[in-house]
């Protein structure tokens, strides 16, 4: 089975067609990172124009590089959300004149069900299994004990780890996103700055960066009016052991608890490279468990994700009609 789909969420606008799940036959992603990064951030308007003038360049090239034709698929897979509104109706009204035209089934993901099928791509995935999402939007801990099954045991409180990171890196300086910078920077230091960790309440799997971004902001500003020096190699590097120390204590301890066979990793964040040795090293005393971790490609947005959870869905018989619409703040549910 042969599902094409499309990704607009945010800031990439991505088609892929992916066999059985799987096997990526096509990948392609167009950034919009140079657009967005003289603002600081991504700028909505702009980002809905871009995947105008960039969907039909995406699908083209998926389809040249597939070798496919359209009768050759069984389906079309969507980001519905959660996302930019504006960047997310841009890829679903593309789905739905495809399918139309073409007469094919129409399945809309979510799109942190991709962010976790992602793993589908480089594995096979082994139920009960616990995935940390870590992305520019979310921060979460999710259970599933079957295919197409999500539970939220945890998510942030206020900011999303990725935000976590670019909000500090553009206090530092840096540009967007900053993310990438961070990880560099805090290899090259040593984690003597003392910041917080946000445990929360005992026992709790829930997330919380607010106050370590402002104690790194503060941390900067103090120096600054007392006319000191800190050095940024050291100050990203106390950050990212703060971020990472809560993250795979909460992930590991959640594992154990819930009897997982699988633990994966997903989302934008997942790229840092200090978190992903973190869980290696954690989870190689863990024999019994089996962490995954997708290449740096397939954490970040992109269609092939997209594709391998509709293929779940669509086996599953979830089907979209032609009301589809754009849903900015939909919720992962079990289908
Ligand atoms: P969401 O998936 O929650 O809707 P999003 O799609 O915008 O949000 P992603 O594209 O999955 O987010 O991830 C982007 C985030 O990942 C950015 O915040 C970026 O800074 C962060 N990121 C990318 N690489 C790294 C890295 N090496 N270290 C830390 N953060 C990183
Ligand atoms: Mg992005
Ligand atoms: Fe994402």
């Amino acid at each position: 089975e042969y599902i094409l789909a499309i990704e607009t969420s945010c800031d990439e606008t991505a088609c892929a067609i992916v066999k059985n799940g799987k096997e990526i036959i096509a990948n392609v992603v167009s950034s919009q990172i140079e657009s967005h990064k003289r603002f600081g951030g991504v700028v909505p308007e702009i980002a809905s124009r871009h995947h105008v003038e960039q969907l039909t360049v995406v699908l083209e090239e998926a389809m040249e590089k597939s070798a496919l034709s359209f009768e050759d698929l069984d389906a079309i897979a969507v980001t519905e959300g959660p996302g930019l509104v504006g960047a997310l109706l841009v890829g679903v009204n593309a789905a739905k004149a495809l399918a139309f035209a073409q007469g094919l089934p129409l399945v809309g993901v979510h799109h942190i069900a991709g962010h976790i099928y992602a793993n589908q791509l480089i594995a096979e995935l082994k139920f009960p299994l616990l995935a940390l999402v870590v992305s520019g939007g979310h921060t979460e801990l999710v259970y599933m004990k079957e295919h197409a099954s999500f539970e939220v045991i945890g998510e942030t409180l206020d900011d999303a780890a990725g935000e976590a990171y670019d909000k500090v890196a553009r206090t530092l300086g840096l540009p967007y996103p900053g993310g990438p910078h961070i990880d560099r920077l805090a290899h090259e230091g040593e984690p003597s700055i003392s910041l917080p960790r946000a445990w929360l309440e005992e026992g709790s799997y829930n997330f919380s960066f607010s106050g370590l971004k402002s104690a790194v902001i503060n941390t900067l500003h103090n120096a600054k009016q007392k006319g000191e020096e800190i050095n940024p190699q050291d100050l990203a590097a106390s950050f990212q052991e703060s971020v990472i120390e809560v993250l795979v204590t909460k992930t590991m301890r959640a594992a154990e608890q819930y009897n997982v066979k699988q633990v994966l990793l997903a989302g934008g964040v997942a790229a840092n490279k200090g978190l992903r040795s973190a869980l290696q090293t954690a989870f190689s005393e863990k024999k019994d468990i089996e962490l995954i971790i997708p290449p740096l490609s397939l954490c970040t947005d992109n269609a092939a994700m997209i594709a391998a959870a509709g293929s779940v869905m669509y086996k599953k018989g979830v089907r979209s009609n032609m009301k589809l619409n754009a849903n900015p703040g939909l919720e992962l549910k079990t289908y």
